[in-house]
């Protein structure tokens, strides 16, 4: 008799949280499993928090095993947490290969608003940015953007976090496929079903990422300006040099003419540097040709640089003159300054209170 062999084919399982539902039933078609399975998976994921197929109980028992040889449904690690005094919680995450990132989780009233990162560092090298001059190690995935709340979610039971705010450590655009399809799974009905307004994307200024998010997302948008004039915005955010203000305003405009909402731009002063009254004019008119507000952040020193934190009586008087130009302009408040869990201290954007509202 011919001698019996037994092949084994391993093959690495597919991250399921990775996946958009249409790809999902994609995968399912091909294992020969009804598509309207991808639904179901998608309740029990982003709705019932399943973290183990057998928990999946509307689908059949066979179909579970074939689920659970093909796929994974990873949870992140949490690695250290810290409370700040008004009630800000830093989160510290160990992903499967040993990179941490960070998430914030931000009191408004009786809800919260998380921050999440969407990479292991930044490549952009903003000089005020703690993350920016640390580097950068690699992008996130889907499903370790949304992972993040879904840690933060299984770590507070109940907890209602009402809006997500992608401002944490890297630059969501330079990860633009991963983020697209974070904000997918944040928004669509199947998954957690984020209004797209609870949902608000900042970016350095990547002009043809702004371009592709206005075809293809309904999300809010923010911008981090930080500077008027290209040669100082260049020394504070070396992306200038790349797609500088003028390329970036034409962009903004296309956003503002799709009838998006208003823009919010981030403007964090530096003393000395950008927290004079002519920048505050020359802000004013910059921003004259579509609906946006504005949120100072004064600078949060760091032991990354020698930037210093502008004067409190600057900050009032720039504020005072936007304000007195019917400019919508708040003075952000610090949230867990103490935990480093602040603008510049995590992923360098803002956490900003009034991003959100
Ligand atoms: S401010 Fe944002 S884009 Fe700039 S280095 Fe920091 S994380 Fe990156």
């Amino acid at each position: 008799m011919a001698p019996v062999h037994t092949y084994i084919i391993t093959m690495e399982k597919i991250d399921i949280k990775n996946l958009s539902l249409k790809e999902l039933g994609r995968e399912l078609r091909e294992l020969g499993m009804p598509a309207y399975n991808a639904r179901q998976i998608f309740e029990w994921l982003y709705k019932k928090h399943a973290t183990d197929f057998e928990q999946m109980t509307n689908i059949s028992k066979q179909f579970r095993t074939v689920l659970a040889e093909r796929f994974s449904i990873p949870v992140l690690t949490m690695h250290k947490k810290q409370a700040g005094r008004d009630r800000t919680e830093k989160y510290q995450f160990m992903l499967g290969d040993g990179a941490t990132i960070e998430s914030v989780l931000i009191p408004m009233g009786k809800w919260y608003t998380l921050c999440v990162s969407t990479q292991v560092g930044c490549a952009l090298g903003c000089t005020f940015c703690l993350t920016g001059i640390k580097g950068f190690k690699r992008n996130l995935t889907v499903s370790e953007i949304t992972g993040q709340l879904a840690a933060v979610q299984a770590e507070n039971p109940g907890v209602p976090v009402s809006h997500i705010v992608f401002m944490g450590m890297g630059e969501p655009f330079a990860n633009e496929d991963a983020t697209l399809g974070a904000i997918e799974i944040l928004t669509s009905e199947e998954g957690y079903h984020y209004s797209n307004h609870r949902v608000t994307v900042s970016t350095a200024g990547l002009v043809p990422q702004i371009r592709r998010f206005i075809a293809e997302s309904k999300a809010n948008l923010a911008v981090s300006l930080n500077a008027l004039y290209d040669d100082t915005r260049t020394a504070l955010m070396p992306i200038n040099a790349t797609y500088p203000l003028g390329e970036l305003m034409a962009a903004l405009k296309d956003y503002h003419s799709h009838r998006r909402g208003r823009i919010t731009f981030e403007y964090v002063m530096i003393k000395g540097v950008n927290d004079g009254i002519a920048h505050a004019i020359q802000l004013a008119k910059m921003l004259k040709h579509f609906p946006f507000k504005v949120n100072l952040i004064p600078f949060n020193e760091h032991r990354g640089t020698d930037y210093e934190r502008p004067d409190e009586e600057d900050v009032r008087a720039f504020q005072t003159y936007l304000q007195n130009h019917t400019i919508a302009c708040m003075v952000r408040t610090t949230h867990g300054e103490e935990i480093e869990a602040a603008c510049g201290q995590l992923g360098g954007m803002t956490i900003a209170k009034e991003d959100v509202q």
